[in-house]
C-alpha cells in the first residue's frame, strides 16, 4: 500500500521546483513551498489525470481561487449535463 500524502508532498515540491519557483499564470514569486499551491490544470472532477506532472501547476494563492471558481463553473456544468442525460434515458424508458 502506497502512502499517498508522502507522494503528494513530494510531488508538489518537485512541480514547484520545475516551475522555478513561481505562480505560472502571474509570475508571481513564491520562494516558500508552503505559499504555492499546487493545481491540477484539467480539474479531477472533470477526468484530469490526478498523479500526472502534465496535469500540475503552480500557482499563488489569487490565481488558484480564480481558477478553483472557474473549475467549479465548469464542473455544475457538467452535473447538469449528466443529470439532464439521465434524466432523458429514465423518460425513454417509461415512453418505450
Ligand atoms: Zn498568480
Amino acid at each position: 500500500m502506497y502512502n499517498y500524502r508522502w507522494i503528494w508532498v513530494n510531488l508538489r515540491e518537485l512541480i514547484w521546483r520545475r516551475d522555478d519557483y513561481q505562480c505560472v499564470l502571474c509570475g508571481k514569486s513564491l520562494p516558500k513551498l508552503w505559499e504555492a499551491e499546487i493545481d491540477h490544470i484539467q480539474a479531477v472532477a472533470l477526468e484530469g489525470d490526478y498523479w500526472n506532472p502534465t496535469n500540475l501547476q503552480t500557482l499563488c494563492h489569487k490565481c488558484h481561487s480564480t481558477k478553483t471558481g472557474e473549475d467549479r463553473v465548469k464542473i455544475n456544468n457538467k452535473i447538469r449535463r449528466e443529470l439532464i442525460e439521465a434524466n432523458h434515458s429514465t423518460l425513454e424508458v417509461f415512453l418505450t
